[in-house]
C-alpha cells in the first residue's frame, strides 16, 4: 500500500537527495494558487456570491433574487464541466494530478508529516496547514454567506456561521491529515467520474526507455493509486477500491501526478542513460501510424507505453509537459 509510511519513506529520501523542489511541484503550486485566487474573485469582487443569512445574493455587483443568481452560477458551472468532460475524455485526469485544491492539500500534509520530524516543527507546520485550510473555508464561506453575519446577525445567526467556517476548517484538515491521498485512490466521486471519462487518452505515463530501467521499484513505491508505472499499457487494470469498479483501465486510475517521473529521475540521476519515465503526449502506436484517432490506452503485451523504447521525438514532447 504505497499510501502511507512506505510512500512517505522514498518521497522523504527523493526530496532530500535532490534538495529542492521539483518542476512538477512549482506547476502544481502554480496552479493551486492562481486557481484559488479566480475562485476567490468571484465573491471578494461581487461577481457571483449568495448570502443564505440575509438573502443579498449578488451577481456582478448588483442585488437579485436568489433564482436570479442560482442562473448565474448553474449555467457557467454546467458549461464548465462540459469542457471538464471533453478534456477528461481525450487527456485524462489532469485535474486530479495538478488543479484539484484538495489533492494539493493532501500533498502539503504529506510533505509536513515526512518533511519534518521534531515536535515544534511539526507544530509549526501544521499551524501553516491549519491556516492554508482556514482561507479555503473562508473562500467558500464568502460565495454563499455575506460576512456582515458576524456583525449584524443576531447571536444564533452568528453561531451558526461560526459552525460553518470552523467546523469546515476542522474537516478540511481532518480529512488531509487522516484520509489524504486514500481520498484520491478510492473516495473523490470526481475522480471516479474522471477516471469513466478517460479509460484510453493521449497523454500519460510512458515507459519510454525500459533498457535504461534499474528496477528499483520507487515508481511502484511512491504511487499514490497503486499502479505499476512501468505496466502502465501492458500490466494488468487495477482491483477495484473504494468508488472504483474492478476492471478499469491503467490510464483511466492514473492521477498524471507525475509522482513515478519524480521518483525515477530522482533515482537514475547518475546513469548516463535516459530516464525510463517519462510524462506527457503518448506516441502513437505503430498500428495507427496513418493518423487515425484509436486510442494509445492499454496496449498489445509486449509494446511498452505503446511504442518502441528509442522515441526522441516523442521526449522532445514531453518537455513541454508538466
Ligand atoms: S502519474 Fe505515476 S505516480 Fe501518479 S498516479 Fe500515475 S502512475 Fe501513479
Ligand atoms: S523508478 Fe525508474 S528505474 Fe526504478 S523501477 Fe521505476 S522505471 Fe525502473
Amino acid at each position: 500500500m504505497p499510501v502511507g509510511p512506505k510512500r512517505d519513506r522514498t518521497l522523504y529520501g527523493i526530496g532530500k537527495k535532490r534538495g529542492h523542489l521539483h518542476r512538477y511541484t512549482w506547476v502544481r503550486w502554480g496552479v493551486g494558487i492562481v486557481f484559488t485566487i479566480a475562485v476567490a474573485a468571484l465573491p471578494l469582487l461581487d461577481v457571483l456570491r449568495f448570502d443564505m443569512w440575509a438573502g443579498r445574493h449578488v451577481v456582478l455587483g448588483e442585488q437579485v433574487g436568489l433564482v436570479q443568481a442560482a442562473k448565474a452560477f448553474v449555467f457557467p458551472f454546467l458549461a464548465l464541466n462540459v469542457g471538464i468532460i471533453v478534456a477528461s475524455r481525450f487527456l485524462g485526469r489532469w485535474l486530479c494530478g495538478f488543479v484539484c485544491p484538495v489533492g494539493n492539500l493532501n500533498r502539503l500534509a504529506e510533505w509536513i508529516r515526512w518533511r519534518f520530524k521534531s515536535l515544534r516543527a511539526r507544530v509549526a507546520a501544521g499551524s501553516l496547514l491549519t491556516l492554508v485550510n482556514f482561507v479555503m473555508a473562508a473562500i467558500t464561506f464568502s460565495f454563499w454567506v455575506d460576512w456582515r453575519v458576524f456583525t449584524e446577525g443576531s447571536p444564533r445567526a452568528v453561531a451558526f456561521a461560526s459552525i460553518f467556517l470552523f467546523g469546515m476548517t476542522a474537516a478540511f484538515t481532518g480529512l488531509v491529515v487522516w484520509v489524504g491521498m486514500r481520498f484520491c485512490r478510492g473516495f473523490c466521486p470526481s475522480g471516479v467520474y474522471f477516471a469513466l471519462l478517460g479509460p484510453d487518452t493521449r497523454t500519460g505515463v510512458e515507459f519510454a526507455h525500459p533498457e535504461a530501467c534499474t528496477e528499483c521499484k520507487a515508481c511502484e513505491a511512491v504511487c499514490p493509486v497503486d499502479l505499476k508505472p512501468t505496466e502502465m499499457a501492458t500490466g494488468e487494470m487495477r482491483a477495484g477500491i473504494g468508488f472504483y469498479p474492478d476492471g478499469m483501465t491503467n490510464y483511466a486510475n492514473c492521477l498524471r501526478c507525475g509522482d513515478c517521473v519524480v521518483a525515477c529521475e530522482a533515482t537514475t540521476a547518475r546513469n548516463e542513460a535516459p530516464v525510463p519515465l517519462r510524462m506527457g503526449v503518448l506516441p502513437v502506436p505503430d498500428d495507427d501510424a496513418d493518423g487515425a484517432a484509436a486510442p494509445a490506452g492499454p496496449a498489445e503485451p509486449g509494446r511498452a507505453g505503446g511504442g518502441d523504447a528509442e522515441r526522441p521525438a516523442a521526449r522532445a514532447t514531453s518537455e513541454a509537459a508538466p
